[in-house]
Protein backbone atom coordinates (compact mmCIF):
# COMPACT_ATOMS: atom_id res chain seq x y z
CA UNK A 1 0.00 0.00 0.00
CA UNK A 2 1.03 3.28 -0.59
CA UNK A 3 1.77 5.92 1.89
CA UNK A 4 1.85 9.80 1.53
CA UNK A 5 5.13 9.87 4.23
CA UNK A 6 7.77 11.87 2.38
CA UNK A 7 10.82 10.57 2.19
CA UNK A 8 13.78 12.65 4.18
CA UNK A 9 16.02 11.72 1.21
CA UNK A 10 14.08 13.92 -0.71
CA UNK A 11 16.48 15.99 -2.80
CA UNK A 12 14.13 19.27 -1.86
CA UNK A 13 14.13 18.58 1.55
CA UNK A 14 17.89 19.21 1.51
CA UNK A 15 18.20 21.88 -1.03
CA UNK A 16 19.84 24.95 0.82
CA UNK A 17 17.39 28.26 0.74
CA UNK A 18 18.38 30.36 -1.88
CA UNK A 19 20.46 33.21 -0.58
CA UNK A 20 18.68 35.80 -3.24
CA UNK A 21 15.09 36.71 -3.65
CA UNK A 22 13.32 38.62 -5.66
CA UNK A 23 11.87 41.54 -3.67
CA UNK A 24 10.33 43.24 -6.52
CA UNK A 25 11.05 42.47 -10.36
CA UNK A 26 14.35 43.46 -10.54
CA UNK A 27 15.33 43.93 -7.07
CA UNK A 28 16.86 41.14 -5.06
CA UNK A 29 17.85 40.72 -0.99
CA UNK A 30 20.80 38.93 -0.84
CA UNK A 31 21.23 37.09 2.50
CA UNK A 32 24.93 37.77 4.32
CA UNK A 33 26.09 36.85 7.31
CA UNK A 34 24.05 38.27 9.66
CA UNK A 35 23.17 41.02 7.11
CA UNK A 36 21.23 41.72 3.96
CA UNK A 37 22.81 43.03 0.35
CA UNK A 38 20.50 44.18 -2.32
CA UNK A 39 20.85 43.67 -5.96
CA UNK A 40 19.07 46.31 -8.28
CA UNK A 41 18.47 45.85 -11.82
CA UNK A 42 19.51 49.22 -13.35
CA UNK A 43 19.06 47.58 -17.06
CA UNK A 44 21.44 49.64 -19.09
CA UNK A 45 23.72 50.74 -16.37
CA UNK A 46 24.49 47.34 -15.21
CA UNK A 47 23.19 45.79 -11.97
CA UNK A 48 23.97 47.99 -8.48
CA UNK A 49 24.80 46.40 -5.15
CA UNK A 50 23.62 47.95 -1.80
CA UNK A 51 26.34 47.15 0.72
CA UNK A 52 28.69 44.30 0.63
CA UNK A 53 28.33 42.12 3.52
CA UNK A 54 31.09 40.97 6.16
CA UNK A 55 34.54 40.45 5.08
CA UNK A 56 34.45 37.11 2.61
CA UNK A 57 31.13 38.20 1.30
CA UNK A 58 32.21 38.93 -1.98
CA UNK A 59 32.46 35.44 -3.58
CA UNK A 60 28.95 34.75 -2.17
CA UNK A 61 27.45 37.84 -3.73
CA UNK A 62 28.59 36.86 -7.33
CA UNK A 63 27.47 33.18 -6.61
CA UNK A 64 24.34 35.21 -5.64
CA UNK A 65 24.52 37.17 -9.45
CA UNK A 66 25.85 33.97 -11.33
CA UNK A 67 22.83 32.11 -9.55
CA UNK A 68 20.14 34.50 -11.16
CA UNK A 69 21.69 34.00 -14.98
CA UNK A 70 23.88 37.44 -14.28
CA UNK A 71 27.23 38.10 -14.74
CA UNK A 72 29.93 39.61 -12.39
CA UNK A 73 30.82 41.77 -15.23
CA UNK A 74 27.58 42.96 -15.26
CA UNK A 75 28.39 44.80 -11.18
CA UNK A 76 28.91 47.99 -12.47
CA UNK A 77 27.87 50.36 -9.11
CA UNK A 78 28.42 49.01 -5.46
CA UNK A 79 26.63 51.61 -3.01
CA UNK A 80 27.41 51.58 0.81
CA UNK A 81 25.33 52.75 3.20
CA UNK A 82 27.82 53.01 6.22
CA UNK A 83 31.25 52.30 7.32
CA UNK A 84 30.19 49.28 9.51
CA UNK A 85 32.31 45.53 9.19
CA UNK A 86 28.99 44.04 8.23
CA UNK A 87 28.12 46.46 5.23
CA UNK A 88 31.97 47.45 3.77
CA UNK A 89 33.89 44.04 4.81
CA UNK A 90 33.12 42.41 1.75
CA UNK A 91 34.01 45.52 -0.49
CA UNK A 92 38.00 44.94 -0.79
CA UNK A 93 37.52 41.22 -2.49
CA UNK A 94 34.97 42.57 -4.82
CA UNK A 95 37.66 45.76 -5.90
CA UNK A 96 39.49 42.67 -6.73
CA UNK A 97 36.72 40.83 -8.39
CA UNK A 98 35.60 43.34 -10.03
CA UNK A 99 35.70 46.72 -11.64
CA UNK A 100 32.09 48.05 -9.88
CA UNK A 101 32.57 51.78 -8.36
CA UNK A 102 31.92 51.91 -5.04
CA UNK A 103 30.39 55.21 -3.65
CA UNK A 104 30.06 56.29 -0.21
CA UNK A 105 29.62 59.40 1.86
CA UNK A 106 32.81 60.98 2.75
CA UNK A 107 32.55 60.88 6.51
CA UNK A 108 32.84 56.96 6.59
CA UNK A 109 34.49 56.51 3.38
CA UNK A 110 37.54 58.18 5.39
CA UNK A 111 36.94 55.49 7.89
CA UNK A 112 36.81 52.42 5.06
CA UNK A 113 40.06 53.98 3.66
CA UNK A 114 42.08 53.23 7.05
CA UNK A 115 40.23 49.64 7.75
CA UNK A 116 39.13 50.96 10.67
CA UNK A 117 35.55 50.89 10.55
CA UNK A 118 33.47 51.18 13.96
CA UNK A 119 33.18 54.86 15.79
CA UNK A 120 32.17 54.80 19.30
CA UNK A 121 28.40 53.00 19.23
CA UNK A 122 25.88 53.55 22.36
CA UNK A 123 23.13 51.45 23.04
CA UNK A 124 19.65 52.41 22.01
CA UNK A 125 17.41 53.10 25.22
CA UNK A 126 15.46 49.97 26.18
CA UNK A 127 16.32 46.53 27.71
CA UNK A 128 15.73 44.28 24.79
CA UNK A 129 18.02 47.24 22.63
CA UNK A 130 20.70 46.40 25.38
CA UNK A 131 20.36 42.70 25.06
CA UNK A 132 20.41 42.77 21.27
CA UNK A 133 23.76 45.35 21.32
CA UNK A 134 25.25 42.81 23.26
CA UNK A 135 24.52 40.28 20.82
CA UNK A 136 24.64 41.50 17.54
CA UNK A 137 27.17 44.80 17.98
CA UNK A 138 29.63 44.66 21.06
CA UNK A 139 31.12 40.97 19.78
CA UNK A 140 31.42 41.77 16.20
CA UNK A 141 35.17 42.62 14.17
CA UNK A 142 35.67 46.15 14.31
CA UNK A 143 38.04 46.36 11.10
CA UNK A 144 37.82 45.89 7.24
CA UNK A 145 40.08 45.47 4.74
CA UNK A 146 40.70 49.05 3.48
CA UNK A 147 38.98 50.43 0.30
CA UNK A 148 38.91 53.89 -1.06
CA UNK A 149 35.64 55.04 -2.87
CA UNK A 150 35.50 56.04 -5.96
CA UNK A 151 32.89 58.45 -5.58
CA UNK A 152 32.12 60.17 -2.52
CA UNK A 153 28.40 60.91 -2.28
CA UNK A 154 26.21 63.56 0.24
CA UNK A 155 22.64 64.87 0.70
CA UNK A 156 20.65 65.52 -2.47
CA UNK A 157 23.26 63.80 -4.74
CA UNK A 158 21.78 61.99 -7.18
CA UNK A 159 23.64 59.15 -8.88
CA UNK A 160 22.76 58.84 -12.51
CA UNK A 161 21.88 55.11 -13.05
CA UNK A 162 18.61 53.29 -12.99
CA UNK A 163 16.71 56.21 -13.42
CA UNK A 164 18.17 57.92 -10.76
CA UNK A 165 19.25 56.73 -7.26
CA UNK A 166 18.80 60.18 -4.63
CA UNK A 167 21.23 60.02 -1.95
CA UNK A 168 19.78 61.44 1.58
CA UNK A 169 22.38 61.92 4.00
CA UNK A 170 21.11 60.21 7.50
CA UNK A 171 23.57 60.28 10.17
CA UNK A 172 22.85 59.29 13.74
CA UNK A 173 24.24 55.29 13.53
CA UNK A 174 26.86 56.53 11.95
CA UNK A 175 27.96 59.95 10.93
CA UNK A 176 28.51 59.19 7.50
CA UNK A 177 25.47 57.12 6.98
CA UNK A 178 23.05 57.45 3.70
CA UNK A 179 20.01 55.83 2.78
CA UNK A 180 19.47 55.62 -1.21
CA UNK A 181 16.29 56.04 -2.74
CA UNK A 182 15.84 54.38 -6.42
CA UNK A 183 12.98 56.34 -7.82
CA UNK A 184 12.16 54.16 -10.46
CA UNK A 185 11.40 51.05 -7.94
CA UNK A 186 9.76 53.23 -4.93
CA UNK A 187 12.48 51.74 -3.18
CA UNK A 188 14.54 53.03 -0.33
CA UNK A 189 17.90 51.45 0.74
CA UNK A 190 17.85 52.15 4.38
CA UNK A 191 20.89 50.24 5.84
CA UNK A 192 21.07 50.62 9.66
CA UNK A 193 19.04 53.95 9.78
CA UNK A 194 16.51 51.50 11.40
CA UNK A 195 15.45 47.75 11.08
CA UNK A 196 12.65 45.55 10.75
CA UNK A 197 13.13 42.54 13.12
CA UNK A 198 10.58 42.00 15.88
CA UNK A 199 8.26 45.06 14.01
CA UNK A 200 10.18 48.25 12.10
CA UNK A 201 12.45 49.95 14.96
CA UNK A 202 15.49 51.26 16.14
CA UNK A 203 18.52 49.58 15.80
CA UNK A 204 20.00 48.66 19.11
CA UNK A 205 23.07 51.10 18.64
CA UNK A 206 23.24 54.75 17.19
CA UNK A 207 26.58 57.04 17.69
CA UNK A 208 23.92 59.36 18.18
CA UNK A 209 20.81 58.45 18.91
CA UNK A 210 18.67 61.31 18.77
CA UNK A 211 20.35 62.39 15.51
CA UNK A 212 19.68 58.87 14.68
CA UNK A 213 15.92 59.99 14.86
CA UNK A 214 15.49 62.89 13.57
CA UNK A 215 16.91 61.40 10.13
CA UNK A 216 13.90 58.93 10.63
CA UNK A 217 12.26 61.74 10.79
CA UNK A 218 13.28 63.66 7.76
CA UNK A 219 12.94 60.01 5.93
CA UNK A 220 9.20 60.59 6.56
CA UNK A 221 8.88 63.66 3.86
CA UNK A 222 10.12 61.30 0.74
CA UNK A 223 7.72 58.83 -1.20
CA UNK A 224 8.79 55.23 -1.05
CA UNK A 225 6.63 51.89 -1.06
CA UNK A 226 9.43 49.47 -0.68
CA UNK A 227 12.06 49.64 2.00
CA UNK A 228 15.43 47.28 2.22
CA UNK A 229 17.05 46.97 5.87
CA UNK A 230 20.64 45.55 6.68
CA UNK A 231 18.91 43.89 9.42
CA UNK A 232 15.56 42.75 9.29
CA UNK A 233 12.70 41.83 6.06
CA UNK A 234 12.21 43.88 3.32
CA UNK A 235 8.87 45.83 3.38
CA UNK A 236 7.35 45.22 0.01
CA UNK A 237 4.08 47.51 0.15
CA UNK A 238 3.57 51.01 2.04
CA UNK A 239 6.75 50.99 3.23
CA UNK A 240 6.70 55.17 3.35
CA UNK A 241 2.96 54.73 5.24
CA UNK A 242 4.19 52.83 7.54
CA UNK A 243 7.30 55.04 8.37
CA UNK A 244 5.70 58.04 8.57
CA UNK A 245 2.99 56.11 11.35
CA UNK A 246 6.08 55.62 12.92
CA UNK A 247 8.35 58.64 12.69
CA UNK A 248 6.12 61.18 11.35
CA UNK A 249 4.70 64.15 12.51
CA UNK A 250 2.08 63.39 15.48
CA UNK A 251 3.11 59.28 15.56
CA UNK A 252 4.20 58.93 19.05
CA UNK A 253 7.34 59.82 20.45
CA UNK A 254 9.95 57.20 20.13
CA UNK A 255 11.09 55.13 23.59
CA UNK A 256 13.82 56.36 24.94
CA UNK A 257 14.00 59.53 22.58
CA UNK A 258 14.00 61.79 25.53
CA UNK A 259 16.45 60.11 28.16
CA UNK A 260 19.01 60.23 24.97
CA UNK A 261 21.65 62.91 24.75
CA UNK A 262 21.35 65.35 22.27
CA UNK A 263 24.11 64.97 19.78
CA UNK A 264 26.97 67.91 20.11
CA UNK A 265 27.06 70.40 17.81
CA UNK A 266 29.51 69.45 14.94
CA UNK A 267 31.28 70.59 11.75
CA UNK A 268 29.64 67.60 10.13
CA UNK A 269 26.47 68.53 11.04
CA UNK A 270 23.63 66.46 8.88
CA UNK A 271 22.50 68.95 6.21
CA UNK A 272 18.74 68.77 6.84
CA UNK A 273 19.15 70.28 10.65
CA UNK A 274 17.65 73.57 8.36
CA UNK A 275 14.62 71.21 7.12
CA UNK A 276 15.52 71.65 3.72
CA UNK A 277 12.34 70.94 1.13
CA UNK A 278 12.11 67.34 0.51
CA UNK A 279 12.37 67.74 -3.21
CA UNK A 280 15.12 69.97 -4.56
CA UNK A 281 16.35 70.22 -7.92
CA UNK A 282 18.93 66.74 -8.56
CA UNK A 283 22.42 67.65 -8.66
CA UNK A 284 24.38 64.77 -10.49
CA UNK A 285 26.34 63.17 -8.07
CA UNK A 286 30.06 64.88 -7.32
CA UNK A 287 33.11 63.65 -9.75
CA UNK A 288 34.70 60.42 -9.30
CA UNK A 289 38.11 60.74 -7.11
CA UNK A 290 41.14 59.08 -7.56
CA UNK A 291 41.55 55.62 -6.37
ZN1 LIG B 1 25.77 49.56 11.21
ZN1 LIG C 1 24.53 46.44 10.13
Amino acid sequence: METNKVSILAPELWKRPSAIQEVRPGLYQIKLTGVNAFLLDAESDGLVLVDAGVRGSGRRILDAIASIGREKSELRHILVTHCHPDHAGGLAELRKLTSARIYMHRRDAMLVATGRAMRRLLPTPGVLNRMLYQVMIAPKPKTVDPVKADELVGNNDVIPVGGGISVVHTPGHTEGHVVFLAKKKRAAFLGDAAANFFGLRLMPAYEHHQQGVMSLQHLCRFEFDVACFGHGHAIRLDAGKLFRAKWGKGAPKAKGAQKAKRAPKAKHTPAHRGAPPARRTPKPVRRPTSR
